[in-house]
Order: C-alpha cells, then sequence, then structure tokens
C-alpha cells in the first residue's frame, strides 16, 4: 500500500502524492527503514509512525494494528501555515493528506466516484436528472482534481478543466481521464459548444490560469451550467499558481520571496473567486469542491466568498448521515482479474442498491487502473461488512489471486472534522469538534483495524482538519474474518451516530433499521442536540 500510493503519486521524487504537499513518508530515510521494518515484522507486535517517520516496534497482541500512526498533529494555537513550513523545512512534520501519509491513496480514482455522485445530485436537483448537453466549467488537474474530466463525461456533460500545467494535462490524457487537449480558450470553448450542442459528452483540458479564464468567460457573458475548482488553493505557498506565473516561475519566487509569491496567489483566487460569485449570481451551480478557496479568498478581501456552498453540505450529506462514503478496496495480488470478480459479486448481491450497482457498471467500462487494481464504491453500515466478509470469503477459497486491502477516504461520515469542507454547517453546530475522528481512530484500534492513522492539516490547512483512517486486510484467515467484521461495522456505527447525535433523521432511521445501539441521553432529560 505504501509503494502504492507513491506508484500513483504526483512526484515520486519528493514524496509528494497530491493536494499539493500530501506526502508518503518524512523522508527518503524514513521511508526506506518502513519498508524494512514492514518487512521484519512479526505477529504481536506494532510499528508506529510520527509525522511519516517510523519510531519503534512495540509488542502488542495477535489482533492489535499491525501499524498506527500520527501525522501532522499540532496543538491547537501553533497549528498555522507558517508554523507548519518552519517544522517542514527542519524536517520534524510532514502533511499527510488525508490519504497519502495513511498509505491509502489509490490515484485519481479515489474521488471519483464522490465527484460523479455530486455531479449525478446536481442533475437530479437542478436539471431533470440529466446533463446531458450541459457545460461543466472546473480548474486543476493534480492527483484528485484529474478525476473530475472523467467524471464528467462518465455524467454525460461536456467538461471544461482549465490547469495550468501542461505535464498534468498530459498525465491524464496519457492516464484516460482526460480526452482533449488546447491551449486555445477559443478552440476550448468551440468544442465544448459543439458538445453541448449535440448533446454529447467531451473533456477538454485547457492549459491557462483559473485566475484568468474565469472571468474572461464572465466578461465575454459566457455562463456555464455548473462551475467549481480543484485547484490547491488551499495551500498559498505550494499550491495555487497566481495569474502570470507558470509552475516554474511559482517555485523561483517560492525561494526568493514567499511573501510576495503568497499574496500573488491569494490575490488572483480573490479574483477567481468574484468570477465564481458573478456566475452564479447569473445562474449557474457554483460550488467549493473541498480546496479551502473560499476562506482564501476572504482572507483576500472577498467578503461574501461563503455565499459559494460546499458540496458536502449541499450534494452529499444525506449520504455521509447513512455512513454511506468512499470505500475502497485494492487487489494487492497486482490482477485485474480480482477487481472484475468483486464486481460481478457487488453486482449480483448488492443489485438492489442503485448508487452502488449503477456506479459499478460504470465503472468497469470507464474507470482505467493506476498503480494496483482498485474500485471505489460508496457502501454504508453492514454492507460494507458484507461485501469485505464476502471477499475474505472468496480469497480464502482461492477465487482471487491475492490478498485484498479495504480502506476508505477519511472524508468519510466519522471520520473528519473540517469545518470548511466534512463538517460545514452541521445541524447542530458542531463543526469544530475534532472529538468524533479521535474517537474513531480509537475504536478503530479496539476494534482489531490493520492500519489506524490519526492526521490534521498542514500547508493551508494547518488548523482546519483533524481525520481517521483505517485499513483492513483480507487475507482469507480466521483473524481477517474478525478484524473486518468489527472494525469496519464500528467505523460506520460511528458515522451514524455522529450525525445522529446531530440530528440528522436520516442516521435515526438507520438507528432503527440496524439495531444500532445508541445511548438516547434526551430520554433521561438531556437536551438532543448537546
Ligand atoms: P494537486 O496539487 O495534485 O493538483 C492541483 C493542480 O492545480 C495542479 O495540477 C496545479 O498545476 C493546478 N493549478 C494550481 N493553480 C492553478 C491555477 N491558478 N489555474 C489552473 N490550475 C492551477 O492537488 P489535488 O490532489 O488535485 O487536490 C486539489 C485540491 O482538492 C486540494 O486543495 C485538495 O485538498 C482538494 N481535495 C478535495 C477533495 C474532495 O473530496 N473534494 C478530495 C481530495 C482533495
Amino acid at each position: 500500500m505504501l509503494e502504492n500510493v507513491l506508484e500513483n503519486g504526483e512526484n515520486q521524487k519528493e514524496l509528494i502524492v497530491y493536494a499539493s504537499l500530501g506526502k508518503a513518508a518524512r523522508d527518503w530515510p524514513a521511508y526506506h527503514a518502513i519498508v524494512d521494518t514492514l518487512k521484519q515484522l512479526e505477529e504481536g507486535e506494532t510499528l508506529v509512525i510520527q509525522s511519516g517517520k517510523p519510531i519503534g516496534i512495540f509488542r502488542t497482541h495477535k489482533r492489535a494494528p499491525l501499524v498506527i500512526m500520527a501525522n501532522c498533529n499540532l496543538v491547537g494555537r501553533w497549528a498555522t501555515s507558517e508554523h507548519f513550513y518552519d517544522l517542514q523545512e527542519k524536517g520534524l512534520i510532514v502533511w499527510g493528506g488525508l490519504t497519502a501519509a495513511a498509505w491509502q491513496y489509490i490515484g485519481s480514482q479515489g474521488v471519483i466516484q464522490g465527484t460523479y455522485e455530486i455531479f449525478q445530485s446536481i442533475a437530479r436537483l437542478h436539471f431533470g436528472g440529466s446533463l446531458c448537453g450541459k457545460f461543466i466549467l472546473t480548474a486543476g488537474l493534480g492527483g484528485m482534481g484529474g478525476a473530475q474530466p472523467l467524471a464528467g463525461t462518465m455524467a454525460e456533460a461536456a467538461i471544461l478543466c482549465v490547469e495550468a500545467d501542461v505535464a498534468r494535462i498530459d498525465k491524464r490524457l496519457a492516464s484516460g481521464y482526460l480526452q482533449r487537449k488546447t491551449s486555445d480558450l477559443n478552440e476550448a470553448l468551440r468544442w465544448i459548444g459543439e458538445a453541448v450542442t449535440t448533446r454529447a459528452s467531451l473533456s477538454v483540458g485547457l492549459l491557462g490560469n483559473a485566475a484568468d479564464v474565469y472571468p474572461e468567460l464572465l466578461r465575454r457573458g459566457i455562463v456555464p451550467d455548473i462551475v467549481t475548482d480543484q485547484t490547491s488553493a488551499h495551500d498559498l505557498l505550494y499550491g495555487y499558481i497566481p495569474s502570470g506565473y507558470t509552475p516554474e516561475r511559482a517555485v523561483a519566487v517560492r525561494a526568493e520571496n514567499p511573501d510576495r509569491l503568497k499574496d500573488d496567489a491569494g490575490r488572483s483566487i480573490a479574483a477567481e473567486v468574484r468570477a465564481l460569485l458573478g456566475f452564479k449570481e447569473r445562474g449557474a451551480i457554483v460550488f467549493d469542491n473541498g480546496n479551502n478557496i473560499r476562506t482564501q479568498a476572504k482572507l483576500y478581501g472577498v467578503d461574501n466568498a461563503f455565499d459559494i456552498d460546499i458540496f458536502t453540505e449541499a450534494f452529499l450529506r444525506p449520504l455521509f448521515a447513512r455512513a454511506i462514503g468512499p470505500f475502497r478496496w485494492i487487489a494487492l495480488s497486482g490482477d485485474q482479474g480480482d477487481i472484475a470478480k468483486i464486481d460481478d459479486y457487488i453486482l449480483q448481491a448488492f443489485g438492489d442498491n442503485e448508487i452502488v450497482a449503477n456506479w459499478i457498471r460504470l465503472a468497469k467500462v470507464h474507470v482505467p487502473v493506476e498503480g494496483l487494481p482498485a474500485r471505489i464504491g460508496w457502501f454504508g453500515h453492514g454492507d460494507r461488512t458484507k461485501l469485505a466478509l464476502a471477499v475474505n470469503t472468496m480469497v480464502r477459497e482461492g477465487k482471487l489471486s491475492g490478498p485484498v486491502a479495504f480502506s476508505r477516504d477519511h472524508l468519510d461520515a466519522g471520520a473528519m472534522a473540517h469545518p470548511n469542507i466534512m463538517t460545514e454547517r452541521m445541524k447542530d453546530g458542531s463543526d469544530a469538534i475534532a472529538d468524533w475522528p479521535l474517537l474513531n481512530a480509537m475504536m478503530s484500534c479496539s476494534s482489531m483495524a490493520d492500519l489506524v492513522a490519526i492526521h490534521s492539516g498542514g500547508g493551508g490547512y494547518a488548523g482546519y482538519m483533524t481525520s481517521a483512517g483505517i485499513t483492513v486486510v483480507a487475507d482469507g484467515s480466521e483473524i481477517a474474518d474478525e478484524r473486518l467484521r468489527t472494525s469496519l461495522t464500528n467505523d460506520t456505527t460511528l458515522g451514524v451516530l455522529r450525525y445522529a447525535d446531530a440530528g440528522y433523521t436520516e442516521s435515526h432511521d438507520e438507528i432503527q433499521n440496524k439495531g444500532i445501539r445508541r445511548i438516547a441521553t434526551e430520554q433521561y432529560g438531556g437536551n438532543p442536540y448537546a
């Protein structure tokens, strides 16, 4: 799994996996030490990792996690991007992204179903159920943003992706996530216009800067149906490329005058977000795609930046309230046939689960393999456990060529607190409470997950988030049955309870229907939302 996150990463030399600074390990010596230690680790031992560096091997017991880690957790008052950069410079800390340092990243497909479900939700809410003949404008074709063009065409739309780095465009063309590229705005608009008219799906990568292209489209009176952005706007120093800069110039200015780079990035983001607000005013569906772009714009003078909705609240919350979220499985054998067999099992065993069955049918046809063959599927409470146990049986019976790892994005019901992304505008106002991800990690250790990680934000996300991640391996053994059953069930149980605690009716249905043991303090006279 560690090697796989690097295989799929954006800049292997620097150990950078995605989101501008999300790294797989502290540095190369730490990486090699981890690999050697993992090879020697014996049953009943646990490897402990602190911010991407192995610390020691502990004698635990044979049902304990094999690896536990804490990455980038700074004490509240010190959790600022400046302090993070300083510690990073000294080699004392690393930002693990959500899935990079926790060795759970599976390439752009890690967010592809999430992006697709957002588009589908917009189609249902605003366009009579289909994005055929609709124009989506977005930016950023990096590790995660690279999923957007394929999610857009899978949703049958015409999608224009503005990207400042030609190498990223070429990478997405090569992986099959993107269809066409140009550096000419007029040509891009002509292609998109033709696709809209003929109701054909199309993805176009436009070499350009979002801070220039978005305002220019608005100036020309061109209003897309849907507008978002997935550049690394969260990080002014290492992420967002300001207007007038090439990626190389950003690197040079960062070394010479970092404050200037930050200010230029902040001002460009402000210009882009003003254009986003302009599109919204003219009727486009505009949303923040989880990159803190509104937060940065507000710091740079766009007071109404938060008039733009966050995708989680606008489109996905009813799913999270049932603990339905980005679950994934990875064929450690490297055999694509294993994923195909699991696809077939899912279509047969979960045929009445519309979200999953529709997705698996599409993914089988459209989603290319990157690194180890893997699949993402938005499963919820009970279903994740059922799938994992069935797969463990398939491994045991020799129906698959090797073990399968189960994991999920940290952006999951009970696993993440981020008041500007995951937990914005929670019903009970509990947006900034980070107890839930911490409980999630402790519960996952008690529940015998193989790997458990606690992460907080780094770079521009410093002070903004806390999350937890788990991985459990189906190796066909009896112990794996126990680990999978307990850890996956308790993981989603906590997710349902987190949302029930915040007052979401979907969670209360789930509790009733699936026998979750909630302690209802309101029966003792307590306030249901306190
Ligand atoms: P990345 O650093 O790999 O890629 C960012 C891309 O944006 C790069 O290719 C860069 O060249 C491009 N870019 C930067 N400034 C630009 C500009 N002004 N105009 C055009 N292109 C520009 O990052 P990533 O992994 O793709 O993640 C992107 C953002 O999405 C991050 O902020 C990340 O935290 C966030 N994210 C959101 C979700 C979610 O669930 N919605 C999931 C993962 C990541």
